[in-house]
C-alpha cells in the first residue's frame, strides 16, 4: 500500500528518521497485523497479543518519552506511527495509545523516580500493560461529578468507585485510576492483582471489535502512598494525557481515511457500471475528490501541531480542532467509501465499513466532537457555553 503524499510531503516536511519511521511501521501493519485481524473481529474484544512483543520491540509503546527504554522520536515521526497503526484498524492504534500516552505519560510526567524507574521500561518492552481508568458509568465528557474516592487512613489510601469503558482493562497489570480525594482529583497507580479490584470485559460492541474494552470495580482497594502519582494535582493531570492522546488520534484517523480511499480508488476502477468503470463517473469522482483535498488538509494541520508540539508551542484548543476537524472527515470518508463499494461494502472481506464503525468511537472517546466544538466555541468567544 502506498500512502497519499498530494501536497509532496515527503520531499519537503518529513526528513529521513519520519519516513522510516512510517515505511517500516506500514510494512508491518500489512505483513504482520492485518493477517491476524479478521480473526479478532469476529471475535468481539479480543486483541492479538502475540504480538506485543513486536510492537514493543519496533519501540511503538510511548514512543516520544525520552529515557526508561522509550524510542525518544520527535513528536512528528510519532504522529506517523500512529497513522499507520489506525491505517490498519483503529484498535490496534487504541492499544498503543492507551499504553504510551495515558499510561506511561502520566507516569514520566506526574511520576516519583522511583515509579518511573519501576514501571516505565518494563511497559516500553510490553512485560506490563496499562489501562487509564477516568470515565464511570455516569460520568464521560464530565468527569468533575466523578464518585470514585481515594481516602486516606493511616500511611494508605483506601480506593472505591466504578470505571467503565476502559480500553485493555482485563488485559493490564496496572491501571492508573483517577480519583476524587479531600485535596481535589489525584492520580494512583493500582496494581490490578491487589484485593478488591476487579475487571470484566465489555461484550456485544459493534465497534473497536479487535479491542478489549472493560468495566472496573474497586471496593476497598489499598494501595500505600508510594503508589500516588505525586505530580498530578486535579483535572490538568487527566487532561495532560488526553491532550497527548488526541494529538496520536488526529494523526491515527489521517491513516484509517488513507486505508478506505486506497481501498475505494482501486474498487471503483475495476467495478463496471452500465458498461463503464465506476471510477469514471462524474458522481464517484467528486466523492474522491473530497477524500483526497480532506485528507490532505488534515495531514497539513497534524503536521503543523506536531512540529508545535516539538517546539513546546502546542495549545489544548488546537489538539481539540485537529482530532475534531480529523476524526469527523475520516468518519465521513469511511461512509462514502462504503456507499461506492455497494453491497461488497457491508461484508468483512472489505475495510471501510470496519473502519466507519470504528471511527464512531473514536468521534465519542478523547473528547467527543461536540465537546471539542464547545472548547474551541470558547476560544472563539471567550464565553463558556458547555
Ligand atoms: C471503545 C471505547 C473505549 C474507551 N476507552 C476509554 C479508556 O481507556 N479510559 C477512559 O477513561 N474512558 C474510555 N472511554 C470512554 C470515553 O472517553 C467516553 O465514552 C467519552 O468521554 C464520552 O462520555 P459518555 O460516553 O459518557 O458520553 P456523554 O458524556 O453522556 O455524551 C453523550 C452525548 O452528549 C453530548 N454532550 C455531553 N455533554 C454535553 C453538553 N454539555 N452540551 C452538549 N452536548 C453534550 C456528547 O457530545 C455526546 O454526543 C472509551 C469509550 C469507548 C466507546
Amino acid at each position: 500500500m502506498s500512502g497519499i503524499d498530494f501536497m509532496r510531503l515527503d520531499d519537503t516536511h518529513f526528513d529521513e528518521e519520519e519516513r522510516m519511521v512510517r515505511d517500516s511501521i506500514r510494512e508491518w501493519v500489512s505483513k504482520e497485523f492485518m493477517p491476524e485481524l479478521q480473526e479478532h473481529i469476529r471475535q468481539d474484544g479480543s486483541f492479538p497479543m502475540q504480538l506485543v512483543p513486536q510492537m514493543a520491540e519496533m519501540g511503538m509503546f510511548g514512543a516520544n518519552l525520552k529515557g526508561y527504554g522509550c524510542a525518544g522520536m520527535n513528536n512528528v515521526a510519532y504522529g506517523l506511527l500512529m497513522q499507520e497503526l489506525e491505517r490498519g484498524d483503529s484498535g490496534l492504534r487504541s492499544f498503543a495509545s492507551v499504553q504510551g500516552s495515558l499510561c506511561m505519560y502520566p507516569i514520566h510526567a506526574y511520576g516519583s523516580e522511583e515509579q518511573k524507574e519501576k514501571w516505565l521500561p518494563e511497559m516500553a518492552a510490553g512485560r506490563v500493560i496499562g489501562c487509564f481508568g477516568l470515565t464511570e458509568p455516569d460520568f464521560g465528557s464530565f468527569v468533575t461529578g466523578q464518585r470514585t474516592r481515594a481516602e486516606l487512613r493511616g500511611d494508605k489510601w483506601v480506593l472505591n468507585g466504578t470505571k467503565r469503558w476502559i480500553t485493555n482493562g482485563t488485559l493490564a497489570q496496572i491501571a492508573i485510576i483517577w480519583a476524587n480525594t479531600d485535596e481535589g482529583m489525584r492520580g494512583f497507580l493500582v496494581e490490578t492483582d491487589r484485593p478488591g479490584f476487579e475487571a470484566r470485559d465489555i461484550k456485544g460492541k459493534f465497534s473497536l471489535r479487535a479491542s478489549v474494552t472493560s468495566e472496573l470495580f474497586l471496593q476497598d482497594v489499598e494501595i500505600p502512598e508510594a503508589n500516588r502519582l505525586p505530580k498530578a494535582k486535579g483535572l490538568s493531570g487527566p487532561l495532560g494525557c488526553l491532550n497527548q492522546a488526541r494529538y496520536g488520534i488526529s494523526w491515527g484517523a489521517i491513516g484509517a481515511a488513507m486505508a478506505c480511499f486506497d481501498e475505494v480508488v482501486e474498487y471503483t476502477k475495476e467495478r463496471i457500471v452500465q458498461g463503464g468503470p465506476l471510477a469514471g463517473k462524474q458522481l464517484t469522482q467528486q466523492k474522491l475528490v473530497y477524500m483526497l483535498t480532506e485528507i490532505t488538509k488534515a495531514q497539513l494541520l497534524s503536521l503543523q501541531l506536531g512540529r508545535l508540539k516539538d517546539r513546546g508551542e502546542m495549545h489544548h484548543t488546537m489538539v481539540s480542532m485537529a482530532k475534531r476537524n480529523n476524526v469527523d472527515i475520516a468518519l465521513e470518508i469511511a461512509r462514502q467509501a462504503r456507499d461506492l463499494l455497494g453491497a461488497n461494502g457491508i461484508v468483512d472481506d472489505y475495510q471501510s465499513m470496519r473502519h466507519m464503525v470504528n471511527l464512531e468511537t473514536v468521534r465519542t472517546y478523547e473528547g467527543t466532537h461536540d465537546v471539542h466544538t464547545l472548547i474551541l466555541g470558547e476560544h472563539i468567544t471567550g464565553m463558556r457555553a458547555i
